[in-house]
């Protein structure tokens, strides 16, 4: 009936999550909060690790990108599921490194990071390091020698394939600020330049070709694209390449006319591609990663708000304004992203109307969404939004110094706070 399936309608008529009144999370922690479900978690994890299990003989690691939802709490899980993790900045591997992560499970991601950002990996022993570009390929290697390391690393490649999703997020295609170029040799003579490090370990090369998709085929191009090049650098090099990262994006479900792949089939059909083309190219068979973010993190959480005004403007739309917005929730205003919404506290209701949800920041684009089927929303009405779990929380702001919400994770009925709401005093903790 709803986008995820871990929601539903309990006896009162509400809305629940994770067997959680959602009306109740509201009067107890406030709103605008983020709800996100531990066992969804957990599920989508396992759809990935199994998968790999099953059709890959487990010889991989699912490293959850940490950069759709990243807090302590979410890392402890990642890794009580044995799961690895990307980070992207030094905050995030911080974070990581805060809530005891295992190090070895890290990958360090970015196109851009600074010398203290790599010192800081390569002194905490990062599993690997994703390199982006020369400069960082240069950088990295005069870090670890002074710090007389070897760090494992792995290249950032541009397979060239156009995975049809929004331009935003695309990244695989030549015109992308990550990664080194396959088609015009810069990735090869970076292989090259990088075998003579003597302060690096090349062992593996990555991709990550966009964001959303929906299709397993630009997957198993990319999968195929790589492993040549995997053939060519042993070829002409006489270098093997251990590891393939395959990156994420695997699209989830926003709405109910979005229909996504189950993530198990991502892992069966591009398995199926790398156990043939290591065939037929005669190459071992890589260790292989992959990196969900969106799919692990967005389905387990939901945003709460409370309506205040309803405003109906005759003939043209109805707005009901939520005490959150683009500071909480800028994908409306980022990407147009379409969500479902509920009125929490009449969920066993029809959607009665189409309503534009209009949040409270100072900006006319500052929405929820517009032509929203919900139920007929009055002046403190809870509304869940549904599939906010990832990229919400990571991207928020303190636009118009609005105070973050709080995380609350629920676990089988049990609420608890995973990341406290901002204070006021947090608002001005900074400022002199
Ligand atoms: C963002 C990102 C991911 C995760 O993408 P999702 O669409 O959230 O699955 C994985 N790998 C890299 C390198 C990324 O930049």
């Amino acid at each position: 009936m709803f986008v995820s399936e871990n929601l539903t309608v309990n006896e009162k008529g509400r809305l629940a999550i994770g067997g959680v009144d959602t009306v109740e999370l509201a009067e107890n922690y406030g709103t605008p909060l983020y709800v996100m479900d531990e066992q969804m978690i957990r599920k989508n994890l396992r759809r990935f690790h199994e998968s790999m299990q099953k059709f890959y003989d487990g010889k991989g690691l699912v490293c959850y990108a940490s950069k759709a939802f990243s807090c302590m709490e979410m890392c402890r899980i990642v890794a009580s599921e044995g799961d690895g993790l990307d980070v992207v900045s030094i905050g995030e591997l911080y974070t990581a490194l805060k809530a005891g992560f295992p190090v070895e499970k890290i990958g360090f991601h970015g196109n851009n990071k600074t010398d203290e950002e790599l010192k800081f990996a390569v002194e905490n022993n990062v599993g690997h390091i994703i390199v982006d570009n020369i400069s960082e390929l240069n950088r990295l290697e005069i870090i670890a020698a002074d710090l007389n390391k070897k760090p494992d690393i792995l290249f950032r490649i541009k397979p060239g394939i156009d995975a049809h999703t929004h331009n935003f997020v695309k990244t695989g295609q030549i015109d992308s600020k990550f990664g080194f170029a396959l088609e015009t040799g810069e990735a090869f003579t970076a292989v090259k330049e990088a075998i003579n490090c003597k302060n690096l370990n090349l062992t593996g090369l990555h991709c990550h070709i966009g964001s959303q998709i929906f299709d397993i085929s630009p997957f198993e191009e990319a999968a195929r694209v790589m492993l040549a090049f995997i053939a060519k650098i042993r070829n002409e090099l006489g270098y093997e390449i251990k590891g393939l990262n395959l990156g994420g994006g695997f699209g989830i479900k926003y709405l109910n006319s979005d229909d996504p792949q189950p993530f198990e089939n991502y892992l069966e059909k591009v398995s199926k591609v790398i156990n043939e083309e290591c065939e037929r190219l005669n190459i071992s068979r890589p260790f292989i990663y992959i990196e969900p973010g969106r799919s692990v993190a967005a389905p387990a959480g939901i945003t709460l708000y409370t309506v205040g005004a309803r405003k109906e403007i005759p003939d043209i739309r109805t707005y009901i304004s939520v005490d959150g917005g683009m500071a909480d929730s800028p994908r409306y205003i980022l990407y147009q992203s379409q969500y479902e919404a509920i009125v929490a506290n009449k969920a066993s209701q029809k959607r009665s109307e189409r309503v534009t949800i209009a949040g409270k920041c100072c900006e006319s684009g500052d929405l929820i969404g517009e032509n929203m089927p919900l139920q007929h929303a009055e002046t403190g009405d809870i509304i869940a939004v549904c599939a906010t779990g990832a990229y919400n929380y990571s991207m928020s702001s303190n636009y118009n110094r609005l105070q973050k919400p709080a995380v609350v994770f629920v676990n089988n009925g049990e609420a608890r706070i995973a990341v406290k709401r901002e204070t006021l005093d947090d608002i001005i903790r900074n400022d002199v």
